[in-house]
This record gives structure tokens, C-alpha cells and sequence, in this order.
């Protein structure tokens, strides 16, 4: 308040906490720049498909069909993150101001539930199923959302076998014009990582020598820097939770599904072939929440707590992701 008093505006006085908090934010928000893009989990073939090029990001607007009137009016966000992430890196051209944020009422965010009930993903340390994870933590994102006033919020379900139903989810998406495509996943490793214990009297396997969440994006989306731009916001607010993220996507032991890593502070790869991202035409993210492989990490995934966390985390960064002006003071 008092840091206000001496602020004029227009050759007033400015005054008042209310009006005051405005002028921060709208200065804050001047700060706000757009990412540079830079070069970057283990995921089984049937996830990917082959990559028409190894060239430099591209900038290709998305083809989206024509919207309602209803979802004209509600902007694409931004391009943008916070210029503390990286000054260093930051291009000249993003000496600029952020765009207008969106509004949460019409604004759709897709959440893919990874793989189906037919074919399930990956065999957690316990012998429990991806798919079911993934459904736990999908669904409560979904009311996270809902409840900070994403009500166009979806929940995609795909059923079906693993290839099908990754064109399947995408056409989806697609016909949805979802505004934000965000695929949730849960970790293992590659077969040959895999070591033997018994749980509940059956033999299982497990791999305790890796853990963390991993952001994919592609390079092949239609929409790769905003792609980009909600992957790192997405690996910032998990780690302001106090997570780590997955550093073995850059190690030779994971043949090949090594992965180069763009960001090294949040966690975000570079995935190109994978469907789900290179095939939908709007902004596309893949979140390995944590791996299920991992004796230890598994119960955690399994506990409301993390759950909470990673929920809270991905919530967080849509919202900021829709308003970069919330990433600095929070709700207005
Ligand atoms: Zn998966």
C-alpha cells in the first residue's frame, strides 16, 4: 500500500490495496516473454510413428477448424513464460508484452487417459496397471480444473487396442477443438532394466533405479513452442512442488528411448514421434507423472498426497498457462 502511494497514474494519485495490486500485475506482466526454443522418457514403440524431420522447430500455425462464435471469444493464450526461467536464453524478439489471457469458462483443456482398458501400459512393481493410475490421476486433475473454472474440462477415454486407439484419441481431440492437449502417463523402464522379486507370492519385477515425472513435447505438433511453453510451466510447478524429474532420458543405457532434454530445470524432452503430439492440432504435452516401476515411487503415485501434488501442479500451470499474470500474484 504505502509502496503505492507514490505511484501516479494518468496524474492521479493512485490508492488503494486494489488498485494498487492491478498496476503491479499489469507491470508484472510486462515482464513476461516469450521461450526460446532449445534442442530435448521412455515410451513403448507403439507410441510413436515416424518423424517427417530432424530440422529446426517449426513455427507453422495450427489448421484448426472453424470455431464456434462461442470459442472465438475466448483467445488463445499466449506464447509466453516467465523471463526468470531463463533471461540468458531469451531472443531479442522477446522484448515484447504478453498476449491477453484467456478465459477459463470456454476455455477446453483435453485430458487424455493413456492407453485403455484392453491395453493397459505398463505393469507397475505391484502388478497393477498403468491405465488405472493414469484414469486416478486424470480424473482428479480434471476436477481441479473444473473447480479454478475450467468447466469445459474433458476427460478423453479411449477404448480399444494400443495403435488404434492413439489415432482414435486424437481425431477426439481434433473434433473437440480442444484449446490444450495434455496426455497422462505413468513411468516404467525398458525391459532389459527389469530385475525379479516376489510380491504377494508372484513373481514381479521392478526397477528401483530410476524416479521422477518427465514432460514430452514434439516437435511435429503443429504448435510446437506453445507446446513448449505449457510443458515448462507444467515441469516448474512440479518442481516448486518438490518433485524431481526423470534425468536417465539422456543416458545411453536407454537406447532408444533416449531423449534430448530442452529444458534441464524442468524436465521437458523432446519426443517427436509420438502420435498424441504430433497429430493433434492444438498445443500437445505428455506427463509422465512418476514411475510405477520403481518399488518406492509406486506407492507414492499411490498415495492422495502426490496425487494432490502432481494434480495441483498441472492446475496450477494451466492457469497460468491461460494468465501469466496469476504465476506472479495468484488469483486477482
Ligand atoms: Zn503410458
Amino acid at each position: 500500500m504505502r509502496r503505492c502511494e507514490s505511484i501516479r497514474v494518468l496524474g492521479g494519485i493512485v490508492a488503494g490495496s486494489r488498485l494498487c495490486r492491478f498496476i503491479v500485475v499489469a507491470i508484472a506482466a510486462l515482464a513476461l516473454l516469450p521461450i526460446e526454443v532449445s534442442d530435448a522418457g521412455w515410451l513403448p514403440d507403439i507410441f510413436k510413428s515416424s518423424s517427417r524431420h530432424a530440422g529446426p522447430p517449426k513455427r507453422v500455425k495450427s489448421a484448426r477448424p472453424a470455431r464456434s462464435a462461442r470459442r472465438n471469444a475466448s483467445p488463445r493464450p499466449h506464447r509466453t513464460r516467465l523471463a526468470a526461467l531463463g533471461p540468458a536464453v531469451l531472443p531479442r524478439s522477446a522484448l515484447k508484452p504478453a498476449s491477453s489471457a484467456c478465459d477459463p469458462s470456454t476455455y477446453r483443456v483435453v485430458l487424455d487417459v493413456g492407453h485403455t482398458a484392453e491395453s493397459e501400459g505398463a505393469i507397475s512393481a505391484r502388478n497393477v496397471a498403468e491405465y488405472s493410475f493414469n484414469l486416478r490421476l486424470a480424473k482428479l486433475i480434471a476436477e481441479k480444473l473444473k473447480a479454478e473454472g475450467f468447466a469445459e474440462t474433458r476427460l478423453l477415454l479411449t477404448a480399444g487396442k494400443a495403435r488404434p486407439s492413439l489415432f482414435k484419441r486424437v481425431a477426439k481431440a481434433n473434433d473437440l477443438s480442444a484449446d490444450l492437449f495434455l496426455s497422462i502417463h505413468h513411468d516404467s523402464v525398458p525391459d532389459k532394466l527389469l530385475e525379479d522379486w516376489e510380491f504377494e507370492g508372484k513373481k514381479s519385477h521392478y526397477s528401483d533405479r530410476f524416479s521422477g515425472y518427465s514432460v514430452f513435447v514434439s516437435r511435429d505438433n503443429p504448435d510446437f513452442k506453445t507446446s513448449l511453453s505449457f510443458a515448462e510451466l507444467i515441469g516448474k510447478e512440479l518442481k516448486a512442488e518438490g518433485l524431481h524429474y526423470a534425468e536417465q532420458y539422456t543416458q545411453p543405457i536407454m537406447g532408444r528411448y533416449q531423449h534430448p532434454l530442452l529444458n534441464k530445470e524442468t524436465g521437458v524432452y523432446d519426443y517427436d514421434e509420438l502420435i498424441v503430439l504430433r497429430k493433434t492440432r492444438m498445443p500437445a504435452v505428455l506427463l509422465e507423472a512418476g514411475s510405477i516401476i520403481n518399488r518406492g515411487e509406486e506407492l507414492e503415485m499411490d498415495s492422495p498426497e502426490r496425487q494432490n501434488m502432481i494434480s495441483s501442479g498441472v492446475a496450477t500451470a494451466v492457469k497460468e498457462f491461460c494468465d501469466p499474470r496469476w504465476a506472479i500474484l495468484g488469483p486477482l
